[in-house]
Parts: structure tokens; sequence; C-alpha cells
């Protein structure tokens, strides 16, 4: 059985009939004797209840026989052999998050779930959401001891302290914190649910541009939304993972941006912004399991070492594709909540695995509505105070992925006051060209001052006139060591197809990789032949990179085709309809070639 033990503050309101109470022996009177149930309730039991023999300020349990309309409470001695002691705390004096900046030097009540507890050397720190806010709570037993052990990740507490202000912040200094029974928890977690709900709730601001593939869009890309504002305002770490282009950077900036100023504006740590929030980018254009196993690592290690709930993944510029589903199954295990933003042609096998995708071909839409366009339009969803700071951000996407989509147009007039369309190009190619240096780094900081977020507009000026500089000169050494390796050929359908060995005929392990060395040549190429239909075939001992221009290919359809065509070819692959990449096992290159040439000249123009 329970019994209960009333909190200091808690007054007649918190007294049931029926249940049971720890007191303590107050006095003794010729009808009975006084319990005090805390300082301020006390009872009477008659002496007809009393069970045992008593002394003052001796404990005693005793069950609510009736609470009278004058507060007279009547009470009979019990003496339970098992039982448990529950703490009741007032009820109604709790305070919200967001009011305690109110109530500094006071003793407050809150009630919230705990989203994080981190042991320092010195307290424990207690991070605790509530209907309104996020906040921290300080608890000390001895340095570097876990206080209160029995308060876990994820329950629902009432806990009081005072409130303090430390380093310009709001801590709560924890005099008492007891986890919640399951009928409170419930009412306080349904409190916070709701109330958090209709907070996610994203504004309904305009798009930036006219766009009728946008607002057919709009009902996802506000799901998408609301669930970033969700984990936000929970303290639940998001991992957002791109494509490591521009069309992806500018994507994931975008919500960066939006996200980082959310975690700010919430409260809770100083450096929130920084584990609460990860941007990497994926070098494959999908999530590869390289990818989902390093991200999984870092979050049971988070959750373990640094009481972090387990993280929300949101894939952009990827994600959408058969080849992401190794990875998304392993999400499915650990219950990782994944939301897709993407334009590359989707596979509904993925969609089982998300709890949201916003895709352009879902509506009738295609690959010209770029992610950076969708995730400029997310992120003003998510927080519409970065418009200013992101609104040339799908301009620079679209000249990165080579958008022919009339939106694309219209995101280039709103960026042209400040970027024109050869600023953006610049933007977009130094983007490309420090990504490779950064790997598998996000580069948070280099990556802002590239496209102007950095606060200093000279710099950036500066650097990405560098970094295009450099990145030319590099792209143009490749391209004349290449150019006289390139071998031509005239395909039945009466298209150009180029050819080049990227293995042995260029620079390797730098600036710039096999895909966009053959993108630079297949550039020339095509001015070469204006009018004429083009191929570009890069290879290497076990890929191939594929660009046209005026033939109708498929090559998802295509890299199907080979792979049940050529046994032992170990094909994959994929990408756009008219750009991308097949691997296949070294041994097979030859035929796994010819046949993809084949195939190539039974395109129609
Ligand atoms: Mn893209």
């Amino acid at each position: 059985m329970i019994v209960y033990h009333l909190g200091e503050t808690c007054d007649l309101e918190e007294v049931e009939e029926g249940k049971a109470y720890l007191g303590w022996v107050q006095g003794f009177a010729p009808f009975g004797i006084f319990v005090q149930l805390n300082d301020r309730i006390k009872g009477l039991v008659h002496k007809s209840n009393v069970k045992l023999q008593h002394r003052e300020r001796d404990p005693i349990i005793v069950r609510v026989i009736k609470i009278r309309s004058n507060g007279n409470i009547d009470l009979e001695e019990i003496t339970p052999t098992v039982y448990q002691t529950q703490s009741v705390i007032k009820k109604t004096s709790s305070v919200l998050l967001s009011d305690i900046g109110k109530r500094i030097g006071r003793t407050v009540l809150i009630e919230g779930e705990i989203a994080q507890v981190k042991q320092t050397s010195g307290p424990t720190i207690f991070t605790v959401v509530d209907e309104s806010g996020t906040g921290n709570a300080a608890a000390f037993i001895e340095a570097g001891v876990r206080a209160y052990p029995e308060v876990e990740l994820g329950d629902i507490v009432a806990l009081t302290g005072e409130v303090m202000q430390r380093n310009n912040q709001l801590q709560i200094e924890v005099a008492s914190m007891v986890v919640l029974e399951p009928e409170d928890a419930t009412r306080v977690r349904e409190r916070i649910d709701a109330a958090l709900d209709k907070r996610a709730e994203p504004l309904d601001v305009p798009f930036l541009i006219e766009s009728s593939v946008l607002e057919a869009l709009r009902p996802q890309m506000r799901r998408v939304a609301r669930e970033v504002r969700k984990a936000v305002m929970a303290s639940r770490p998001i991992i957002l993972r791109h494509h490591a282009d521009a069309d992806g950077i500018c994507a994931a900036v975008a919500v960066e941006q939006a996200v980082t100023a959310l975690i700010r504006e919430s409260g809770g740590d100083f450096d929130a912004e920084y584990f609460l929030f990860k941007r990497s980018p994926s070098k494959a254009p999908f999530y590869e399991i390289e990818d989902i196993t390093r991200d999984l690592d870092f979050a049971l290690k988070d959750n373990v070492r640094y009481g972090q709930k387990m993280p929300m993944i949101l894939l952009m510029d990827n994600g959408s594709t058969d080849e992401d589903i190794p990875s998304l199954k392993v999400t499915r295990i650990y219950d990782l909540p994944v939301m897709v933003v993407d334009h590359h042609h989707p596979d509904e096998s993925v969609d089982e695995y998300l709890i949201a995708h916003v895709n352009p071909y879902h509506v009738g839409g295609d690959y010209g509505l770029t992610a950076g366009m969708l995730g400029a339009e997310i992120a003003r969803l998510i927080n519409p105070e970065v418009e200013d700071q992101i609104r040339h951000l799908p301009a620079i996407a679209g000249v990165g992925d080579r958008s022919e989509a009339p939106e694309h147009a219209r995101y280039l007039a709103l960026a042209a006051p400040e970027y024109s369309e050869d600023d953006c190009r610049d933007i977009a190619l130094a983007l490309d060209y420090e990504q490779f240096w950064l790997r598998f780094s996000d580069g948070r900081e280099i990556v802002k001052d590239i496209l102007n977020l950095g606060g200093d507009p000279v710099r950036h000026e500066r650097l990405v006139s560098l970094l295009v500089e450099e990145a030319n000169s590099a792209i143009e050494e490749q391209v004349e060591v290449v150019m006289p390796h390139v071998k031509s050929r005239m395909l039945p359908n009466g298209a150009h197809l180029f050819m080049l060995d990227v293995e042995l005929f260029a620079h390797r392990f730098t600036f710039p990789p096999p895909g966009k060395t053959s993108g630079e040549v297949h550039d020339r190429l095509i001015r070469e032949h204006p009018g004429e239909p083009v191929v570009t075939l890069g290879f290497g001992p076990d890929f191939a990179v594929l660009r046209s221009r005026g033939v109708m290919m498929n090559i998802p359809q295509m890299v199907r085709e080979l792979r049940a065509e050529i046994v032992g070819g170990g094909v994959s692959g994929g990408g756009h309809l008219v750009v991308g990449s097949i691997k296949f096992v070294e041994g097979m290159r030859d035929a796994v070639l010819e046949s993809l040439i084949q195939k190539i000249g039974e395109a129609p123009i």
C-alpha cells in the first residue's frame, strides 16, 4: 500500500479521504491523539481508533476517515506491515519555466519532464521541459556525485528550489525533487504534450515565391517544421544529414539557422545549440550505412554519458531512394524518428520508415525544385525570423543543382538586388570546393562566411573570391589534362558519346573529384556541340558517372537492367534520370560499360 507524506507547502486541498498519511504525534487529549500531517495540517485520532502506545513526536501512520466542512480531520491509526511512502507536493502553486525570470531569489515549484541529466564535476544538472519552455535545475549532494539517482531521463517530476541567476543564465537550485506517480505524471505529460503541440504548430507564412508545387507540398513541409520545433522544445537532439554539395548545404544551413536561433530562444544551456543540433554532410547522395553507424554511435554515447534523449534525424537532399533503406532499417531498431526533404526521384519503399517526407515528385513537381529551395521555405516555417538571412540560399541552391524549374528564376529574382546569378554561381562553387576539403566536417562557421551569414560581408567577399579562384584554377588544370584523352563515338541514335578514364588521366584525391571532373568536361563538350545530343561517360576501375543533354535516358532504370543482365557484375547505383553514377566490380568493367553504352545508344533523342 501507499503511505503519503505531505510536503511543507501542502494544505487541506492535498489531503484526500481514504488515503493513508505519515504524520507525527502532536499531543494528547482525553478523547484521543492529535496528529500533524505537516506543519500546517492537524487531525484527530479518536481513542477508539488508536492502535499503539505513543509519545509526543512519534511517527504515526493514519488514514483519513472524513474531512469535515469546518476543516476538522477525523483520522484512524493503521499499522501496515508493508508499504511505500510517496511525497505529495502542493498542486496549485507550480510555476511555469517561462516565468521564473520574474522570481529570482524565490522558491518555486516546477512540474515538468526531465529532458537531460548531466553530471558535472560539481552538481547534477537536470534539464527540465514544461509546457512553456526549458530550464536547468542544479542538484548537489557531493561534488561529482549524481543527485536524485532515482530520477531518470523522461521522468515527470515535481521539483522545488530557489531561482538563481548565474552567468546570465537562470538556474533552479533544487531543494526537493520527486518523480510523480503514474496518475499525476500522465496528467502533467498530457498538459505538456498538448501545450507543445500548440506551440510547435508553425505559423502560416506565405512562401517567398509563387509556386503551385510548393503550395501542394505545404502540408508535409508544415509537418517537418512542426516536428523540428517540437524536438527543440522538448530538448530532443536533431541530426541533420545532407548531401555534401551546394544544394544540400544550402538546404541544411537554412534549417540550421532557424533551429539554432530557436534553441537559443528556448532557454536551457548556453551551448545547447551545439549538442542539440548536429549538421553532417554525407559524401554519397544517400544515407550510407557508414553515416547511420556514426550517428547512432554518437547518439548512444551522448545518451549514456550526458543523459541526452535519442535524436531525431532529418535527411536533406538525400534519403528518398531504395539505397537509403539499409540505414533506415537501423533507425527503426532504435526508434529514431526520421524525416526526409529531398528532390531526387523517390522510391515508395522508404515511406514506411519516415514520419514525414517532402518531395516535389509526390505532387507532380520534379528535380528542379531543389532541396535548398525546400529547405529555406521549411526554415521559415520553423522560425520566420531567419528569413532575411536565408532568402538568397534557394537561388544558390538552384544554380548549384542547375535547376530549370520556373521557381528557380523567381528565387534568382528575389536574391538579385544583392546577389546576381554570377554571385550565386561563385558561392555555389566556393561551397563545393570548401566542402571537398572539409570532407566529413560541417564547417559550420566557415560555411556561414561563404554564405554571408557570418556577419562580416567583407570577409565573405574575400573568402568567396579566393575559393573561386582556387577552385577554377584546379578545374582548369584538371580539364586541360583530361581533354586530350577523351574518346568520342557516334551512337546509333545519333548522340555523341564522349568517354574519359578519370582514374588514369586525371589527378586523383584532389579537387575536382571524378564526378565534377566529368561534369566540367561535359559542359565543355556541349558548348563545342551546340544543339546536338551529347552524353559524357567518365569512368574509373569500378565506377562510372554519366552526364547527358538531349538524350532521354532513365539511369535508375538502366542500372536495374544492367544488374539483372550482367551476372556477377555487381552493378548498383542510380541518381537522377539524366545524371547519375554506377558502381560495379572492377573485373566486369568492360562488360558493364559496353552494355551501358548500348542502352544509351538506344535511348530516344
Ligand atoms: Mn540537390
